[in-house]
Order: C-alpha cells, then structure tokens, then sequence
C-alpha cells in the first residue's frame, strides 16, 4: 500500500506532525523512529535539567490547544495535574517532557518505533528501506535531529577520555580524582560543570576547567520582545531576508536560543560558594571565559589544550578529561545518498520552500520535507520547541493540499519596518565589531 506519508525518525519534531495527522485524517501515514521508547538525548538528560522553553511549546497547544496530545493532557490522563500546579516548577523538569514525548509516541498509532530507515529511493514513488521493509510512500518527512558538533581541533582525538556531552551519561567516565576541562559556556556546558560538582565527594573530580570562547558565562535572552524572534511570522520575516542579513542576525541573537538559564547560572554560582567557602580544597574550579581552545594534543593518558584569547596563547591545560559541549549540527541524513545529487543546497543545508519542502528535480507532487535542519533559512527557531507544532501544521496543510492561511496569522507587536530597522543596527553593530 502506497502511504501518503513517511516520517523518518519521531522526535518532538514528527512527533507533533503525526499528532496533528492522527487528529485530522487518522491514516495513510507512517512515522519510523529508531528507539523503541523515546528517550530524549539520554546521554545529557541530567536529573536537574529543565526546559528551557514554556509548556505550552509541546506538541500540539500552539496550534491546537484542544488536543488530545497536549502537555496538560498528558498530567491530567496520569492523575497528576493538581500535583503538578501545587509542586509550582519554575520550570518543567527535562525529565517530565522526556515522559510526556513517550506517552505520545506510544499513544499514537502512526508512530512505529524500533524501525531505523536505512536508504530512501524515488522511482515514482519514494521507497523506504528499513532493517525490517521496504514502504512506498508518496512524501517523505525527515525529521532526525542533530549530530554532537566536533570542532576540527579535537577531531582525531574522541574516546573515553574526550567526548562530546551529548554522551557524558553513556560513557560513565571515571572522573574521580582527575582533571577534568569542560569546553564550551551555553546551556549544556554549564549542565555538565553543574553535573561535576554536584557529584558525591568520593566521585568528584580534583579540579575543573571551565572554557568559554563568550567574554563571560551569558544568560539566556527569554525577555518579552526577544521572543517576538519565535513567533510564526518572524520565521517567514526572516526566510525573506537576504543570506547575508539572515547570517548577521543569528550572530547577533544568538543569546536568544544559546545563553544559559539563570537557574542554571544561580545554581553554578551557589555550587562555586559553597566550594570556596563552605567545603574548601575539595574541588578546584578555574573560569576561563572570553578563551578559545586553539590546540588540543595527546598527553599521556590525557590532553593538553592551548588556550588563546584573540591571538595571544594564555595558557595551556592539561586534563585526564576533556568534555566537549560545543553544541550540535545537522545530522547527515546518510538514507537520502541515492538522491543525494538531485536535492538542492544553500550552504551546509537543503535549500527548502516556504512549506518546508526541499527544492529538489522530482515531480512537484512527491515531496521530502525536512524539520529542524534549516537554522540558515529560518532562524534561531528552528532547532527550537518553539515553532514546533506551527512548522508541522504548515507541512500538514500542503500534504493535504490546503490553501496557505492568513500570513501572519498572529502578527507581533514589533511590525516589519521595525524588523527592517533592526537589520540596520545590527548590520552597524557587527561592522564596529561586536
Ligand atoms: C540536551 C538538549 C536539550 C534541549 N532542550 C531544549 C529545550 O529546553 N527547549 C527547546 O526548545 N529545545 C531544546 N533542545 C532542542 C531540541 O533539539 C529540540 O527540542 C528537539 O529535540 C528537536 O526534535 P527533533 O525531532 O527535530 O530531533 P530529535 O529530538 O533529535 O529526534 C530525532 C529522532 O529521529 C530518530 N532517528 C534519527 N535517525 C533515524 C533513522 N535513520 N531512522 C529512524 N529514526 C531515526 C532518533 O531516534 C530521534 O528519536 C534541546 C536539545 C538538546 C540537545
């Protein structure tokens, strides 16, 4: 049987598009994850994690708050929505989310996990080919995340002894009595110092380098207007700009998506209180913000990491241990190789249209979507819960051949000139050098 649809993979990303379908048509769609339950990166899933964004950014509410699949629903079906309100979270525990994207994943029928798509070939119809099958599908929707982004400096030297935080749980590093550096100062650097020194004493680490290329450990920007960045029309404002405009801005908001929680900076800080004045010589903690790690060499058992600031050297490291936390980047869909030529690319992504199909040479009504694989071409969003349940709706609409709706469907306060008065500043601003 020919399916309208195959999802690859069923992340938060396809997991709302096979919400929103279940909902709405109820059938001719697949979503194939290769986890058999859904973990959400379970080698960073540390017990203090929260979310970063609001609850209502789930799976479904900011499109269709009336749903089955919403956060609040999954609390009240699991006879804990009073426990939840009265536990007053300032934020909701990464764990909790992690449990409320199982329950959907297991609640939806359209979602088949234990599945792992291995090739995609089009010959009037795309055929996915998994360990298990081969489907026939007249879309695809790819939906497969990101991969741990190495910098080239440490390429060559991964194992036990240094490894991207995407893995910390999984390796089990022994960091007991050993020096440990941790590169990189957004959110899941800071996660993994706050891992370290909340560690028992008998499996803490000696000492701790912090590195940080940013001038200093920098908050996330959750303020009102800032969020305008992740509202429906600021991703369409921003799919609209020129290339070097969109570049401009994601260097100049990056604060928006990638600064650090200040729980997570309030909690650190109280951690560095509590080593230096109430349990001294435990632990050492060393800050080096505003540093680049230009050099990493094997040394022994462990590395030695040259520090620049600008293009003077400062200082060089020495760690048993090297904890890379220097974020993620599009995961390489290997399955769509035999395609590979006939898809079109701006930069490192696939050159996508408005509805999030790629621009490729195939007929125009058998499309590959992609979700969360467009930073460059949609904005700081885009990797983000933020426009989650709004992107698949839109890749819903034109799946089932649905008129475009109003655009923008919910303007925000700050209008298109002023977005364009933006771009000036910033353009100064990044010309004067910040
Ligand atoms: C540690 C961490 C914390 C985060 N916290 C937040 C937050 O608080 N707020 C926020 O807005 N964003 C957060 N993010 C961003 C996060 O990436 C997104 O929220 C979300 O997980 C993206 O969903 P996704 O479905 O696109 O990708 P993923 O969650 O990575 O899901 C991709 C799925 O595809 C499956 N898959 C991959 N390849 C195949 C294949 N070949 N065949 C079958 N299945 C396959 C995988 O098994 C996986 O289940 C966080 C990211 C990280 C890394």
């Amino acid at each position: 049987m020919e399916l309208s649809c195959i999802g690859v993979g069923a992340g938060p990303s396809n997991l709302s598009l096979a919400c929103q379908m279940h909902e709405q048509i109820g059938q001719g769609a697949l979503f194939l994850d290769r986890q058999v339950d859904f973990r959400w990166h379970p080698g960073s899933a540390f017990d203090s994690s929260e979310l970063q964004v609001s609850h209502f950014k789930d799976l479904v509410t900011l499109v269709n708050p009336r749903s089955a699949y919403t956060f609040v629903n999954y609390l009240h079906e699991n006879g804990r929505l009073y426990h939840f309100l009265n536990a007053q979270f300032e934020a909701v525990l990464r764990a909790e989310f992690e449990r409320y994207l199982n329950w959907a994943f297991h609640r939806n029928p359209l979602v088949r996990g234990g599945e792992t798509v291995r090739e995609i070939r089009f010959d009037g119809e795309f055929r996915v080919r998994t360990d298990n099958a081969v489907l026939g599908a007249r879309n695809v929707v790819v939906g497969i995340g990101k991969q741990a982004h190495i910098p080239p400096q440490f390429q060559g030297w991964t194992g036990r002894n240094l490894f991207h935080s995407s893995e910390l749980l999984h390796i089990h590093a022994e960091v007991h009595k050993k020096h440990v550096c941790v590169v990189g100062g957004g959110q899941s650097g800071a996660e993994v110092l706050l891992h370290l020194v909340g560690l028992p004493k008998e499996r803490r680490p000696v000492s701790i380098t912090w590195v940080s290329q940013r001038e200093n450990y920098l908050p996330i920007d959750n303020s009102p207007f800032t969020n305008e960045l992740f509202m429906p029309c600021f991703s369409d404002r921003f799919a609209a700009m020129s290339e070097s405009w969109r570049k401009l801005f994601l260097r100049r908001f990056v604060l928006a998506s990638d600064g650090i929680s200040e729980s997570t900076l309030r909690a650190i800080y109280q951690a560095l209180y509590r080593h230096a004045f109430l349990e001294p010589n435990q632990c050492e903690i060393t800050l080096r913000p505003g540093c680049t790690v230009s050099h990493c060499i094997n040394a022994g058992a462990g590395h030695r990491l040259t520090l620049r600031r600008r293009m003077e050297v400062v200082e060089e490291v020495t760690a048993d241990i090297v904890i890379l936390a220097t974020g993620y980047e599009n995961a390489e869909p290997g399955f769509l190789e035999p395609m590979a030529n006939r898809l079109e690319k701006i930069d490192n992504e696939l050159a996508i249209r408005e509805d999030f199909s790629v621009c490729w040479d195939g007929p125009r009504d058998s499309r590959i979507f992609v979700q969360n694989a467009s930073l460059g071409q949609r904005g700081l969003a885009d990797p983000n819960l933020s426009l989650l349940a709004w992107r698949a709706r839109r890749i819903l609409d034109s799946l089932l051949g649905r008129a475009p709706r109003a655009n923008p469907e919910h303007p925000g306060f700050i209008g298109p000139t002023s977005v364009e008065c933006w771009s000036d500043t910033v353009a100064e601003e990044m010309g004067s050098g910040i």
